[in-house]
């Protein structure tokens, strides 16, 4: 069999930064565990810009396509702010998502002990809390026509449109399915259909869905704004919520909070399987490119290593070598060892991007 195939975009600002560690672990992997990734780069968002006049080129575009997987730093900063929409960093990251059709947005919310008092929340709402959100991520109100302003006697009007097919509903409930059995078993599916038809639909889906394809896996419903409040009073009941665009952006940067900082917060785009069986699939920090500290040796490379750890689950079904890496992150935190994002105790001081890199290898090193 071929090795696995990455494709790495560190894109801008501190992308380069936090990849650099994720390398790192990549060539523990090939050293330590035998498992060899064909690693290509390319650019992606200004860097791009900077070189070819896009954010994206085709070259790279078709690259992505022909990948297992990809995995992206960061991109944008203040220096392409005024450039024309059409060529603005973040179009490249529109452009791989749309071309590669990623419509199971997953964003896991995780709280490491160690980092328990992060939280806004009471340590024992959130210490040990691992929960996963899917949210759909190619269609609902984002893309729905019709859509604009619209003038109207004297006024004017806003419009959006929330439209769901069936086959959109399906495809991204057996997604969150096929998750929660290699997790807790159990699915929570939100929407609103107390009010909006677009939500009777999408509960009467993945009903279907989950009675003919699922019956083993535990499946509740809730309305979304009883999820909002459910996530923030007792987040540990769920495993996998799934939800669609609008309130997955929501609900999921909410439950990204329980958990402290930014800079811990990977996620993965999938789209569907490929021939070999994986699924397209796009993963990366949920951070930006963070320009106040780009350059610094200051970001939290955890994001990255982390999104890094998601293609070992779910692209390449090595859950045992993710569980390793996650361990590893989990025993660096434990040992006191904090970026300057994680900073709040008295008397410690941070650990430079390099040194978190290091320490996690090293942690790898000691699993063995
Ligand atoms: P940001 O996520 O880049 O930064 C927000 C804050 O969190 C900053 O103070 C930053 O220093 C801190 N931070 C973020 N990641 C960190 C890490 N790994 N370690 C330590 N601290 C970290 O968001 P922003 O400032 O709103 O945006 C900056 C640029 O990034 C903009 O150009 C924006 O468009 C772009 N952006 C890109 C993505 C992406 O590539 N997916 C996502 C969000 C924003």
């Amino acid at each position: 069999m071929s090795n696995p195939s990455l494709l790495i975009l560190a894109g801008d600002g501190i992308g380069p930064e936090v990849m650099t560690e994720v390398r790192k672990i990549i060539d523990w992997y090939g050293a330590k565990r035998d498992v060899t990734f064909d690693v290509s780069e390319g650019l992606v968002g200004g860097c791009s810009y900077d070189a070819h006049g896009t954010p994206l080129t085709d070259d790279t575009m078709a690259k992505a396509q022909e990948v297992d997987a990809v995995l992206l730093g960061a991109v944008g900063g203040p220096k392409y702010d005024n450039l024309d929409f059409s060529v603005k960093p973040e179009r490249g990251l529109l452009r791989l998502r749309k071309e590669m059709d990623l419509f199971a947005n997953l964003r896991p919310a995780q709280c490491f002990d160690a980092l328990a008092d992060f939280s806004s929340l009471k340590k024992d709402v959130v210490a040990g809390l691992d929960i996963m959100i899917v949210r759909e991520l190619t269609s609902g109100i984002y893309f729905g026509e019709p859509r604009g302003i619209i003038k109207e006697g004297n006024e004017r009007v806003g419009i959006n449109t929330q439209r769901y097919t069936e086959s959109e509903i399906a495809r991204v409930a057996r997604s969150a399915f096929e998750l929660a059995r290699k997790r807790g078993n159990k699915v929570c599916s939100m929407e609103k259909a107390n009010v909006m038809e677009s939500g009777i639909l999408w509960r009467d889906v993945v009903t279907e869905v989950h009675q003919a394809e699922y019956s083993d896996v535990e499946l509740s419903h809730m309305y979304a704004d009883a999820g909002a409040m459910q996530l923030c009073r007792w987040p540990k009941q769920f495993d996998v919520i799934v939800t669609d665009n609008l309130f997955g952006d929501l609900l999921s940067d909410a439950a990204a909070m329980l958990t402290g900082s930014l800079g811990m917060l990977p996620s993965a785009s999938l789209g569907a399987p490929m021939e070999n069986g994986r699924p397209k699939a796009l993963y990366e920090p949920v951070h930006g490119s963070a320009p106040d500290i780009a350059g610094q040796g200051k970001a939290n490379p955890i994001a990255c290593i982390l999104s890094f750890a998601m293609a070992l689950r779910y692209s390449f079904d090595m859950g045992t070598e993710a569980d390793r890496l996650e361990k590893a992150v989990e025993d660096v935190l434990a040992d006191g060892l904090r970026t300057a994002d994680l900073l709040g105790e008295e008397g410690v001081s941070p650990v430079s991007t390099s040194e978190m890199g290091d320490a996690i290898v090293a942690k790898l090193d000691a699993s063995l």
